[in-house]
């Protein structure tokens, strides 16, 4: 089986890492309520998902 033939470095190794973080999320306005809400998610506020109810929120609270 094919095999490094030699030991990265710990520097190398990080710095090959420096590269490695979480991408910030795309962010959009719901076209419902107008609230900040993630892309290809529910809205949190009123439950609508792409102009129609996704989720029933509970009102009655
Ligand atoms: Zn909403």
């Amino acid at each position: 089986m094919a095999h490094p033939k030699h030991k990265t470095s710990k520097a190398r190794r990080d710095k090959r890492r420096s590269h490695h973080k979480a991408a910030i999320a795309t962010l959009a306005t719901c076209s419902n309520c107008g609230a900040t809400v993630k892309y290809h998610t529910v809205c949190g506020e009123c439950g609508y998902y792409r102009g129609k109810l996704a989720i029933e929120k509970n009102v009655t609270v």
